[in-house]
């Protein structure tokens, strides 16, 4: 009940001259009520694209997202009741609000447009205390330019909180905002999840944001989930060489030494052969995965290993069979 799942799921794009870009290449995740999950990755991994074909902006080309076990289907009218249920929450709160609407006029904006007429100034009211303007009714005549960075993300998120949704989905919620606020905001949303059992798909490039916040973790990398897991057991001991690399340059690492990865992220357009990370693995090019090279050169691998925690490694399956 109320799951958010990805199944295989793909949103390619045509480009000039015929190629053609995999932002998002077979993902498989779940997001339930009363977790909080992170996606992290570097820019351009395919974090927005994947989230946007989670919220239905973005019509997948391949695999399936499904909500409560039911396929979310692309009518007009099945996208509106389902963006009811599931919101969105974005990053640059500025560019979120329109400056010539009032506090109160962006927060009823969503029960205006879902035909909620009834008791329009306590709902928005609610919404906003809850996401800590208070008391309300000194916000509701205010516009966005007379609000500090942190205001208007709760402003935003009063918006999303106005229709009652089962899940947000927060786009690096706090990557706008000074470091004195970020804590706040993150505390709201755990506050959410504690309280009324709300989920939240937050996806970062920070994986100390991600620790300080999720149950769960997936790395994602050109257009794929390479590791998924419990956030303290990916993040304390990765398996996945990307994700080690990561989580290498992190205070307090529990990778002995830091490890800077080799070349630029790819194009989407032009995702390698076999593994799509070998160009760039630490394991491969030390010789540390000789003994599943062939593979590696042959094989995208795929998540594999207990269902809690899962990674897409030639090297890691091998280990977990040995
Ligand atoms: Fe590296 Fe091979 Fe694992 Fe890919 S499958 S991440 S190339 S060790």
């Amino acid at each position: 009940e109320g799951v958010l799942s990805a199944r295989g799921l793909r949103v390619e794009f045509g480009l000039p001259g015929g190629r053609v870009a995999r932002a998002v290449d077979g993902v498989d995740l779940d997001v339930a009520p009363g977790e909080i999950v992170a996606l992290a990755g570097e820019s351009g991994c395919g974090k927005t694209t994947l989230a946007r074909a989670l919220l239905g902006l973005e019509r997948p080309t391949g695999g399936s997202v499904s909500f409560g076990g039911e396929p979310l289907r692309f009518s007009s009218r099945a996208l509106k009741a389902y963006r009811r249920r599931v919101q969105l929450v974005l990053q640059d709160p500025t560019g979120a609000l329109n400056p010539r609407h009032t506090v109160y006029d962006a927060v009823a904006e969503g029960l205006r447009i879902h035909g909620i007429a009834d008791d329009e100034p306590g709902r928005v009211a609610e919404a906003l205390s809850r996401a800590g303007l208070r008391p309300p009714e000194q916000f509701f005549l205010a516009y966005p330019h007379e609000l500090s960075g942190g205001q208007r993300q709760r402003v935003v998120i009063a918006g999303a909180l106005v229709l009652e949704p089962d899940l947000l989905v927060a786009d690096e919620p706090v990557a706008s905002l000074d470091a004195s606020v970020r804590g706040e905001i993150l505390s709201l949303l755990l506050r959410f999840k504690e309280d009324a059992g709300l989920g939240a798909l937050v996806i970062t490039h920070d994986l100390g944001l991600a620790w300080s916040i999720a149950d769960r973790i997936a790395i994602m990398y050109l257009g794929r989930v390479v590791e998924q897991g419990p956030v303290e057991e990916v993040l304390t001991a990765p398996r996945h060489p990307y994700t080690r690399a990561l989580v290498s340059v992190l205070p307090d690492s529990p990778v002995a030494e830091p490890i800077v990865l080799a070349g630029e992220l790819p194009d989407a357009s032009r995702i390698p052969g076999g593994c799509r990370f070998r160009p760039r693995c630490p394991a491969y090019a030390s010789g540390e995965a000789a003994a599943v090279r062939e593979r590696c050169e042959g094989e995208d691998p795929v998540l594999a290993g207990p269902e809690s925690l899962r990674v897409a490694c030639h090297l890691v399956h091998a280990r977990m069979v040995a």
